[in-house]
């Protein structure tokens, strides 16, 4: 029987992920990733049943390049004929898009409209779409957006206390992204504790390379940490999340850096990186914490602390809390950041087993906390990529 295969791409400024799945059966038969886009050092690296291929890109540097060098491995495999459709990770969707979407010009025109929301990351994505179309003539395209699950905010969640009209003319506002994780995560985690989507609360915590948490209501977001920007919020592999706003102003006066270096350091400079001056993976931050490094150390109480703080705020705004939910990474394999976090809650009834919790790890989901605690805690592993490719296949019109 011939395969309903669903390409899914996410480009960043030098970088293409791509995997191939057969959605029907959560398959994945490809995956790439291709780096230094845009640099005579280009290359992708494919990986299909667990072995890995790097192939060069001289010549063709750029994301058309990667998405060529792609298409050819998918004919050396004999598979380019049963990709139906392509679906693509878009950042940013403004107020515009609360769902996904059959990607046409006038979609090509917002989502343009949308660069300066997302000045890094949306034109990326664009440059894959039109890669997309340029060498995969023909085949539908869909954009999957990380801001759409959080259009169901109420205003008193996504407005900043700033004068209401730079909302209106510059539409700064909270809008939050990670949105197509917690819409897999959050009825996998409902189904987990035996209650319906439509009848939970649920808080989870995204925690990767960018960490955000979120309030989940019957199935709604009603908050979550990231704002304007994927800079808000918890303390991430490089990003500071939280701090005063001041700091603009207090770094250009006494240090000398403008607005764009504070920017960066912001982004790129600070988090688990910054604090430790060692490393911004958590895996490495763990095991150099358990050797005394110091700066590791504080890390992890910093991290987990603030974690910690906002699963409270996010009970609030969730009216409640039925499961405390942990994905990405460093939710779905490290025991030490769970148990570290989990910690600092139980006055909210949150408890962790010990046993659980170093056996619910790579891959695997469940609870975590002891038998029949309410509220539970739970691990659920994500998969944007199926989410994506569903939405794809929906829209595509190839699932009936
Ligand atoms: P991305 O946001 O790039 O998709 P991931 O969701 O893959 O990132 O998460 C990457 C993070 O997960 C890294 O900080 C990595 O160290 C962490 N991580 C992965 N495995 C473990 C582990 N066993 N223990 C602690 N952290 C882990």
């Amino acid at each position: 029987m011939s395969q309903q295969l669903i390409l899914v791409l996410n480009c960043g400024s030098s970088s293409l992920k791509g995997a191939l799945l057969d959605n029907r059966s959560g398959d994945v038969l490809l995956s790439c990733l291709g780096e230094k886009l845009t640099t005579d050092d280009a290359y992708i690296t494919f990986k299909q049943n667990g072995e890995k291929q790097q192939v060069s890109l001289a010549g063709r540097t750029d994301h058309t390049g990667a998405v060529a060098a792609l298409l050819e491995k998918l004919q050396e495999l004999g598979l380019q004929n049963q990709v139906r459709a392509i679906g693509h990770r878009v950042v940013h969707g403004g107020e515009k898009y609360s769902a996904s979407v059959l990607i046409d010009e006038t979609v090509i025109a917002e989502l343009e409209a949308c660069i300066p929301l997302a000045p890094l990351h949306n034109p990326a994505n664009l440059t894959g779409i039109r890669a997309a179309q340029n060498i995969f003539p023909g085949l539908p395209n869909v954009a999957v957006f990380d801001t759409a699950f959080h259009q169901t905010l109420p205003a008193h969640a996504y407005t900043y206390a700033v004068p209401n009209k730079l909302y209106r003319e510059h539409g700064l506002r909270r809008y939050g992204f990670h949105g197509t994780s917690y819409r897999f995560v959050a009825p996998e985690a409902a189904r987990i504790i035996g209650k319906n989507i439509d009848d939970s609360r649920l808080v989870i915590a995204h925690l990767g390379n960018g960490a955000s948490i979120a309030a989940v209501k019957n199935g709604r977001s009603m908050d979550t940490s990231m704002g304007l920007t994927p800079l808000e919020g918890l303390v991430m592999g490089t990003r500071a999340g939280d701090i005063d706003a001041s700091v603009f102003v207090f770094l250009a006066a006494n240090a000398g850096m403008n607005a764009e270096a504070v920017n960066d350091m912001l982004n790129k400079q600070s988090g688990l990186l910054g604090i430790s001056e060692l490393s911004n993976d958590c895996r490495e931050i763990e095991e150099a914490a358990a050797k005394g490094h110091e700066g590791a150390k504080l890390a992890m109480e910093v991290m987990t602390y603030r974690l910690a703080k906002y699963i409270a705020a996010m009970a609030v705004a969730a009216g409640g809390i039925d499961a405390l939910v942990f994905t990405g990474g460093i939710g779905e394999n490290s025991d030490t950041v769970r148990s570290k976090t989990v910690g600092y809650l139980a006055f909210l009834g949150l408890n962790i087993d010990e046993a659980a919790n170093t056996a619910v790890r790579f891959g695997k989901a469940g609870i975590i906390s002891p038998d029949g605690q309410t509220p539970a805690v739970v691990v659920v592993p994500t998969n944007e990529e199926l989410m994506i490719a569903n939405d794809t296949a929906d829209l595509a019109g190839l699932s009936a």
